[in-house]
């Protein structure tokens, strides 16, 4: 009894001098919503004493992380817009870890798939559900092979319903505000499958929660896309009335997104049959079966190979045999299209693009601050504009520079190139033609690219040992 009445006595003057004044209170709610949000959308771990002392370095970096994705200042605080944008509705969808990291790239084996609408939302009219729907299948639809069929009873891959709190999965809805719906990766069971908050207020307009914006992001997560940190991205985690609906496009980074699993539609793969060179426009994608296809740059990039044609490059891991196709611009914005040349080295984990008489630095997605430099910087004579191929020697520390039927060699130890060049091509590379376009080395050969066709040489016996086909990397 004393040992209480002492505690008591202990507690008057802290209680009555921290009656919860309405600032604290509010940054108890901060925090508590900050927490909650780290937790569902950045893999937070569940641990409230490691929030409560201010200074973790934890929560600093998942804020950090957080502000980062979703395009905020990154200040590790929980500042104003942060906070705000906390309040935001949104996909139900971590932007890291839980399913969104799965390894891998789930997507569905097949093009044609089932959708079942299980029940609907009293908020709207059946066939204004029915619709909206149909509308976000087709935003897919249209820039991939993938096709969809209505299923009214059974077991539908994309199985699409509306529930409120505890549903039946571990992620139960919120009430009205914040988390909007979810949805699940392809497979099976659960898997493919779209759940939509019924605690929204579900409308065709923008006066609520437009169903149809919604069921498209949640369609792109079904069909194996996760979020992206581009603001102009449908698969951006933020939801975004638009007010102009009929307006609606799939951003650029979408498509490329959906076009990385699946490919395009079946009419743009049956275009580069035209023979390209008859088509003025010049837009077009190339084809990487073209037997007459040439590239512009080739480049290693941390284990993987990157091909570079136009506004393009294919991305060729080991693990996948099936090359990536995408726009230069949406991995680089900031780098040109049409490249010149392009080299890996590997000790500093960078890889430098050329184009004209300017070269960038990348690392990763990253094009290094100080780029783009002039080429002259390196030492070739201001007789060079532009140079043709480059190659750098993972062994040897040395890079390779070609230009016309030249070329130059640069020490990556000492940073400066070498003296006696540049040397013809043909003296030291004996069976390639000049006019190299790209130099890819891989399993102790040289490939050298030349228009349509490729050299295999080996630098030890100094000869060329093949002659292939400029896409054989391609799978074609
Ligand atoms: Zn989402
Ligand atoms: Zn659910």
């Amino acid at each position: 009894m004393m040992h209480l009445a002492f505690l008591v006595l202990l507690c008057l003057p802290v209680c009555s001098a921290y009656p919860l004044s309405g600032a604290a209170k509010e940054e108890d709610s901060n925090r508590d919503l900050a927490q909650q949000y780290l937790e569902k959308y950045y893999n937070l771990e569940k641990d409230v004493k490691q929030f409560r002392r201010k200074d973790s370095n934890l929560i600093v970096k998942k804020i950090q992380g957080m502000q980062k994705f979703l395009g905020l200042e990154v200040t590790g605080k929980l500042d104003t817009d942060t906070l705000e944008v906390m309040r935001k509705p949104r996909c139900g969808v971590p932007d890291v870890g839980h399913f969104s990291s799965f390894p891998g790239m789930p997507k569905w084996r097949k093009t044609h798939l089932t959708y079942r609408i299980v029940n609907y939302t009293p908020d709207l009219p059946r066939d204004a559900v029915d619709s909206a729907i149909e509308k976000a299948l087709k935003v897919w639809e249209e820039v991939t092979p993938l096709t969809f069929s209505r299923m009214y009873e059974g077991e539908a891959d994309i199985m699409i319903s509306f529930a409120v709190k505890e549903h039946g999965d571990f992620y139960p809805f919120d009430g009205p505000g914040h988390s909007l719906a979810h949805a699940y990766p392809p497979g099976a069971g659960l898997y493919g499958d779209i759940h939509f908050d019924d605690d929204e207020k579900w409308t065709e307009d923008a006066s609520g929660t437009n169903l149809f914006l919604v069921a498209a992001h949640e369609l792109g997560h079904s069909l194996g896309l996760f979020h992206s940190a581009n603001t102009e991205a449908l698969m951006y985690p933020l939801y975004n009335s638009l007010t102009e609906l009929a307006q609606f496009r799939l951003s650029q980074d979408d498509v490329n997104g959906i076009q990385s699993l699946y490919g395009p539609p079946p009419a743009s793969t049956e275009e580069p049959l035209v023979p390209t060179k008859s088509v003025p426009s010049g837009s077009e994608m190339p084809a990487k079966c073209d037997p007459a296809l040439s590239f512009d740059a080739i480049s290693t990039l941390r284990g993987e190979y990157l091909f570079f044609k136009d506004r393009y490059f294919w991305r060729r891991s080991h693990w996948n045999p099936e090359p990536e196709f995408h726009l230069i611009s949406a991995f680089w914005p900031s780098l040109p299209s049409y490249l010149d040349a392009a080299y890996e080295v590997n000790s500093r984990d960078t890889v430098f693009i050329f184009k004209g008489n300017e070269f960038w630095a990348i690392r990763g997605n990253e094009v290094q601050a100080g780029y783009p430099r002039g080429i002259h910087t390196l030492g070739f004579p201001p007789t060079i504009r532009k140079i043709d191929a480059a190659v750098s020697d993972k062994e040897k520390k040395k890079t390779y520079f070609f230009a016309e039927d030249k070329y130059w060699r640069f020490d990556e130890n000492s940073q400066s190139m070498e003296q006696g060049f540049p040397r013809l091509i043909a003296d030291d590379f004996p069976g390639v033609e000049p006019k190299v376009d790209a130099v890819l080395q891989a399993f102790g050969f040289f490939y050298f690219f030349s228009g349509s066709s490729q050299f295999e040489f080996d630098p030890n016996a100094r000869m060329v040992t093949h002659i292939l086909k400029s896409n054989s990397w391609l799978h074609c």
